[in-house]
């Protein structure tokens, strides 16, 4: 029987639980509060003087040690960069979710709230992401309800699961409570003339965990210099609630002890604070599921803080599903 199942969010977890339920027959809906899909396997749109900038903001590259993800990989256009055994979305990291979603319907935009009815029933209450502050209430505004799902699939951070779970399954409430991850401070950068610098920076013990040319990744403007500049942990924390206009430049002068010379001024540059970046406590499960609730739970939290995780976690939640 054809199951009609929520999936909240359009992340990597979310696209492959989704495909797994689809192949299966079942109707699939995912909402995302962004106005496209895939999470943190993201890229920003820029324009400054005159000129249209993009910068993978997000996860840098993709590895696969499973053949399937190396198959979804293949599937979605991926180029390898920087080296045979990493790759890259084509011409944007964001062409890998778009590629892998394809016609799954997935409801963008749309911050789903609170979870309502009961198992078997369950209702969706969603609101304008654009209404919705981290950290804050919802909305006074009367929110859209979608519904009912007979499974509801929750696929982001574990923090912000959390705030949409709510009492509906407590045993998983206190799973998720164990999950942890690092923040990560990153600029976007961009230059009139070449650094001198590699394509990639990976440091120790700096300010900086990782620096890359943006522009240079296969089928990108290689006309344009553009950076992306990421803190490490310890200088994100330390760093996390200053403004993002105070991030630009003590990361910009840090980029600079890895040049011989003197580097140039950007002419555009500005930072996003991601909060949940590095994956510092697993979970150390493939997944959550409840299934007396029949809520479930996947993400790169569950078994490692990189993309391939999280795309192993959505087929195994999905896997739960079935049973
Ligand atoms: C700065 C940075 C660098 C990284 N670098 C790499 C790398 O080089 N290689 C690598 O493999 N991995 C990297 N990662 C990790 C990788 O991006 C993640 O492991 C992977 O994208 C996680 O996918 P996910 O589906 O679990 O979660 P996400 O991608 O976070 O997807 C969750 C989705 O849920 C949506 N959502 C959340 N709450 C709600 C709500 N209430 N209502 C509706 N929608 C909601 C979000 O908008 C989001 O689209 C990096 C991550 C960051 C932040």
């Amino acid at each position: 029987m054809a199951l009609p199942v929520a999936i909240i969010g359009a992340g990597l977890a979310g696209i492959s639980a989704a495909r797994a339920l689809m192949a299966r027959g079942h109707a699939v809906t995912i909402f995302d509060k962004g106005r496209g899909p895939g999470g943190r396997l993201a890229t920003r749109r820029i324009e400054a003087e005159g000129r249209k900038l993009q910068f993978d903001h997000g996860a840098q590259y993709l590895r696969a040690e499973s053949a399937d993800f190396a198959t979804a990989l293949a599937e979605a256009g991926t180029a390898p960069w920087p080296d045979a055994a990493r790759r890259v979305g084509v011409p944007s990291m964001s062409a890998v979710p778009r590629a892998l979603l394809g016609e799954i319907p997935c409801v963008a935009s749309r911050h789903v709230g609170q979870i309502t009815g009961h198992p078997g029933a369950w209702m969706l209450r969603h609101w304008d992401a654009r209404l919705v502050r981290p950290g804050k209430p919802l909305p006074d505004t009367a929110p859209e309800e979608a519904g009912p799902f007979a499974a509801v699939l929750l696929t982001m951070p574990a923090t912000q699961a959390r705030e949409v779970l709510g009492q509906n399954a407590p045993s998983l409430d206190d799973a998720l409570a164990t999950i942890r991850y690092a923040p990560c401070w990153t600029v976007m950068a961009s230059f009139n003339a070449p650094l001198p610098l590699p394509d990639t920076l990976r440091p120790e013990a700096h300010a900086i965990g990782w620096a890359a040319r943006d522009s240079a990744k296969p089928g990108r403007d290689a006309r344009q210099e553009n950076w992306v500049i990421q803190a490490g942990p310890a200088w994100t924390r330390a760093h996390l609630e200053l403004p993002a206009e105070a991030i630009a430049q003590p990361l910009l002068a840090a980029l600079v002890s890895f040049s011989a010379a003197p580097l140039p001024a950007p002419f555009m540059a500005v930072a996003h604070r991601w909060r949940y970046s590095l994956l510092e406590a697993p979970l150390g499960e493939a997944c959550l599921w409840d299934g007396a609730a029949r809520i479930g739970y996947a993400s790169d939290g569950c078994i490692g803080g990189r993309a391939e995780a999280a795309w192993q976690s959505g087929a195994a939640l999905a896997a739960q599903v079935l049973v």
